[in-house]
C-alpha cells in the first residue's frame, strides 16, 4: 500500500512539474528547495544508523542490519534514503540472519581485469542487486589509492594507478547508477591505511595529491558521475576531512564544479559549525559520533546565523539534485523484491569478472594450464575444498546459505572470516578425470606426504584482510610459506593459487612451479580459478599493484602509528613519496619488486608491430601498434602505454600509465590498436595556475607488457597545454 502511494505521488510530481523538465535536476532540486520548511531541510541532512547500536535504536522505516537511513518529506514525495555498503555488493552489517547476495570478487580483482566494460556490467549487477533489496543509495565504489600495500582495505580498492583506478571506479559507478540508484564515491581522502584511521594525520602538498590520490577520484567522478561523496576519517593537513574546507570546499567543489552532495563516513564528524562551513552536506550514522552533530545543533547555528541560511539550502539542494538527477523521485525503489534477484545470472558476471581478474605471476615449464594426463591432484589448504575467501568489514556481503566455515577470526566486527560456497576442488573435479584428493594443510608433513603422491599439487594460501586494521606483514600468515616450502619440495609441479587482499611477500617464490593472485574471487570464485587451471579461460589478469619483493622498499617500511592506541594523534608524511605511488615509486628510487605493475601471464603468446605515436589534437596523443596472437590458443593481450617527459619537471616519476587496452585474439589472429593518451596524462599540477600544466617538450611513449617489460618505444613533440582544474566529462 504504502509503495503503491510513493509510486503514484512520483508520477504524479513528474507530471506536475511541467515548469521544469525532468532533465533539469538542478532547477527542480531548487524548485523543492524554495517549498520546504527549516524542519524538512534539517530532516535531509542528518543519518541513522539502521542497526541498533551503541544504545542508539535504528529507525523503524529503515531497512534493518543496513548502513543508513534518512528520512523523506512525504509531502514533497521525496522518498526516504536506504543506503547500503557497498563496493562489492550488498552488504549486512553485524546481523544474526545475514541477508544472502551476490559478491563481486574484490575490488582490486575487477582493476586486475583491466576491462572497463567487465567494471560496468559488476556495477549494474549489484545496483541491481541494491535496487531489489530496497535501498537507493550504494555505499561504493570505493577508490582511495593503494599507497600502502598493508593497508587491510585495499582489497575494497582500485589499485596503486590513477588512471586505472579511476577509470575502472567509475566505469564501476556508472553501472551501480544505471539502475536508477545514487552510488557513493569514497573515501574523500587519502584514508590510505587503517591503523588509527580516525586520528592520523596525513601531510601531502596539493600537487601531488591532485596528482596522486586525488586525481583517480576526479577520473572516477569525471567517468561515473556519482551523487555523493563520503569524506574519510583521517585528518589531512591537520585538518580532519569531514570538515576540509581544502578537500570538500576547493578541491571538491570549487576546483571540481562537483554537484552532488558530501555525505560522512560513519564516525567522521567531529563539529557542527565548522564542518557545515567546510561543505559537510549530510552527517552520516550519527550514533557513530559523539554527538547528532547535524541535528539539533545545526538547527541551532542556523538559527543563530553561524551556519547561514543559504548554506543549509546548499545542502539540501545537492542531496536532492543527485536525488532527481539519478531517478529516485521519477523511478522510485520498492521497498524490498529480492525475490526478483537472479543468483544463477548474477553469479556469472560475478565468475566473469573473477576470471578476468586472475594473474598468472609465474609458469614454470607450462605447468599451467593442466593437462590432460594428469591422473591425480593433491589441493592442499585455504578451506579450498567448500570455498573462497572473502575480505571483512562493513562491506561483508554474506553468502545465500551462509559461509561454509565457521568460527574463524574475530567473532565481532569485521569478522567473522567468510567464505564463497565455490569450492575450487568440486569446479577441479567436474573439469578434470583426475582424482581431486584434498588436505587441510594443518598437518604439514602429511600434506607433503599427499602432494608425493600425487601428479600435481595446488596450494592455496589465503590472507584474510578487513577493515579496521593493516596486516602486521606482507607475509602469507599462519605457518603458509612452511606448507608452500614443504609441499614444493615433496613435488616440483606445485602450483601456489594465492586469496589475498593485495600484494604478499613470496620468499617461496622460486620453488613454486606456478602462482596464480586469485584475489578474493567472489560468489562464484571457485569456478573462475578452475577454469583457469584448467585452462577453459586464458589468464587474463593483469597485476594493479606491485608487489615488492620486501617491506622495506616501501616508503615506510613500517606503517605509522600504534595499532594498540585508540587516541594517539601522530602524522604519516605522505609527501615522502608524494604523487610517486607504487611503481612510480619503485622505477624513482631504482628498486626492482617481486613483480611490477602491470605483470601478467596468458596462456598464447603475442607480437607486436607498428608502435607510432603523434599528436592527435587538443594536446592528445594517439599510439598506435598491431597486436597479434602468435600462439595457438584464444587469449587476451593488454597492451599498456607509459609516458615519459623531457623535461620532466614536476613529474613525480619518470613514467606514468597513460593508458592501455584489452583484447580477446583467436590464434593468428591481429588487430590495429589506438590508445588514446589525453593531455591531461602529460601534465604536472600547478598549485600557481590552480589547472594542470603541459611542458612543452618530448614526450616518450612506451608500449609495453607490463610496467617493467617494454616492447617498443616511440617520440613526440608536444606544445604547451593548459588544462582545466574542473571535471572534465570527456573522460567518459
Ligand atoms: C566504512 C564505510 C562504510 C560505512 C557504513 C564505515 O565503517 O568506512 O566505508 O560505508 O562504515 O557502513
Amino acid at each position: 500500500m504504502v509503495r503503491a502511494a510513493a509510486a503514484l505521488s512520483a508520477a504524479l510530481f513528474v507530471a506536475s512539474a511541467g515548469a521544469q523538465p525532468p532533465g533539469d535536476p538542478d532547477g527542480r532540486a531548487a524548485a523543492l528547495v524554495a517549498q520546504m520548511t527549516q524542519d524538512e531541510k534539517l530532516r535531509l541532512v542528518f543519518g541513522y544508523f539502521s542497526t541498533d547500536f551503541n544504545g542508539v535504536a535504528r529507525p523503524k522505516e529503515g531497512i534493518n542490519y543496513t548502513a543508513g537511513f534518512i528520512h523523506g518529506i512525504e509531502r514533497l514525495m521525496i522518498p526516504p534514503q536506504h543506503q547500503t555498503d557497498a563496493g562489492i555488493g550488498v552488504a549486512t552489517q553485524p546481523s544474526p540472519a545475514p541477508r544472502g547476495r551476490t559478491a563481486l570478487p574484490s575490488g582490486l580483482a575487477t582493476a586486475a581485469t583491466w576491462n572497463r566494460k567487465l567494471a560496468f556490467e559488476a556495477g549494474a549487477m549489484i545496483g541491481k542487486e541494491a535496487r531489489l533489496s530496497g535501498h537507493n543509495v550504494m555505499l561504493g565504489g570505493s577508490v582511495n589509492l593503494m599507497r600502502e600495500p598493508r593497508n587491510g582495505r585495499n582489497f575494497e580498492y582500485g589499485g596503486e594507478d590513477p588512471l586505472l583506478a579511476g577509470l575502472i571506479t567509475g566505469e564501476q559507478i556508472r553501472g551501480i547508477q544505471s539502475n536508477g540508484i545514487v552510488s557513493t564515491i569514497k573515501h574523500f581522502a587519502f584514508n590510505d591505511q587503517e591503523t588509527n584511521r580516525t586520528t592520523v594525520d596525513v601531510q601531502i602538498e596539493d600537487a601531488a595529491g591532485r596528482m596522486s590520490d586525488l586525481l583517480a577520484l576526479q577520473i572516477a567522478t569525471e567517468v561515473g558521475d556519482p551523487g555523493s561523496v563520503m569524506c574519510s576519517y583521517n585528518l589531512v593537513n591537520g585538518v580532519y576531512a569531514c570538515e576540509s574546507d581544502y578537500l570538500l570546499n576547493r578541491v571538491l567543489k570549487r576546483d571540481w564544479g562537483y554537484k552532488g552532495y558530501v555525505m560522512s563516513d560513519w564516525g567522521a564528524v567531529h563539529s557542527t559549525i565548522p564542518a557545515a562551513l567546510a561543505g559537510l552536506d549530510q552527517q552520516s550514522g550519527w550514533p557513530f559520533d559523539a554527538s547528532p552533530y547535524f541535528g539539533p545543533a545545526l538547527r541551532e547555528a542556523v538559527e543563530n546565523g553561524h551556519v547561514p541560511a543559504k548554506r543549509l539550502d546548499d545542502m539540501v539542494q545537492r542531496i536532492l539534485r543527485a536525488m532527481i538527477a539519478n531517478g529516485l523521485l521519477d523511478n522510485p525503489v520498492p521497498v524490498v523484491e529480492p525475490h526478483k534477484i537472479d543468483f544463477a545470472a548474477h553469479a556469472l558476471v560475478s565468475r566473469r569478472g573473477a576470471e578476468e581478474g586472475i594473474v598468472l605471476l609465474t609458469n614454470g615449464n607450462g605447468v599451467l594450464p593442466l593437462t590432460g594426463g594428469i591422473k591425480r591432484i593433491a589441493v592442499i589448504g585455504g578451506h579450498a575444498d567448500v570455498g573462497v575467501l572473502s575480505g571483512g568489514g562493513a562491506g561483508q556481503v554474506h553468502p545465500v546459505g551462509g559461509s561454509p566455515v565457521k568460527g574463524e577470526g574475530p567473532q565481532g566486527f569485521p569478522g567473522p572470516i567468510i567464505y564463497f560456497p565455490s569450492s575450487p576442488l568440486k569446479a577441479l573435479a567436474a573439469r578434470t578425470k583426475a582424482e581431486v584428493v584434498y588436505h587441510d594443510g594443518k598437518d604439514v608433513a602429511a600434506a607433503a606426504k599427499l602432494a608425493a603422491s600425487s601428479d600435481i599439487a595446488i596450494v592455496f594460501g589465503t590472507q584474510w584482510t578487513a577493515e579496521s586494521f593493516d596486516v602486521p606483514s606482507l607475509a602469507l600468515p599462519d605457518g603458509q610459506a612452511r606448507l608452500i616450502d614443504a609441499v614444493a619440495a615433496a613435488n616440483g609441479r606445485t602450483v601456489v593459487v594465492l586469496e589475498t587482499g593485495g600484494p604478499v611477500t613470496m620468499p617461496w617464490v622460486g620453488k613454486a612451479a606456478a602462482v596464480l593472485a586469485a584475489w578474493y574471487p567472489g560468489s562464484a570464485g571457485g569456478e573462475a580459478i578452475a577454469r583457469v587451471l584448467t585452462g577453459e579461460v586464458d589468464a587474463a589478469g593483469r597485476l594493479p599493484a606491485t608487489f615488492p619483493v620486501s617491506e622495506d622498499q616501501l616508503p615506510r617500511p613500517k606503517i605509522d602509528g600504534d595499532p594498540a592506541s585508540k587516541t594517539g594523534r601522530f602524522k604519516t608524511d605522505y609527501n615522502i613519496e608524494g604523487a610517486a605511488v607504487g611503481y612510480k615509486w619503485f622505477e624513482k628510487t631504482g628498486k626492482k619488486p617481486l613483480f611490477a605493475f602491470g605483470h601478467g601471464l596468458s596462456y598464447t603468446t603475442f607480437a607486436f608491430d607498428g608502435m607510432t605515436a603523434r599528436a592527435a589534437g587538443k594536446g592528445d596523443v594517439a599510439v598506435t601498434f598491431g597486436v597479434k596472437n602468435t600462439g595457438t590458443r584464444a587469449g587476451y593481450a593488454v597492451p599498456q602505454v607509459y609516458a615519459a617527459a623531457k623535461p620532466a619537471a614536476g613529474w613525480e616519476a619518470p613514467r606514468r600509465l597513460a593508458g592501455w587496452d584489452k583484447l580477446l585474439l583467436q590464434p593468428g589472429e591481429r588487430r590495429d590498436v589506438t590508445v588514446t593518451v589525453p593531455a591531461r596524462m602529460l601534465a604536472v599540477y600547478s598549485t600557481r595556475a590552480g589547472a594542470w600544466k603541459v611542458a612543452p617538450g618530448d614526450y616518450t611513449f612506451t608500449l609495453a607488457t607490463a610496467s617493467d617489460a617494454p616492447v617498443a618505444t616511440s617520440t613526440v613533440k608536444v606544445g604547451a597545454a593548459t588544462i582545466p582544474v574542473a571535471l572534465q566529462r570527456a573522460a567518459r
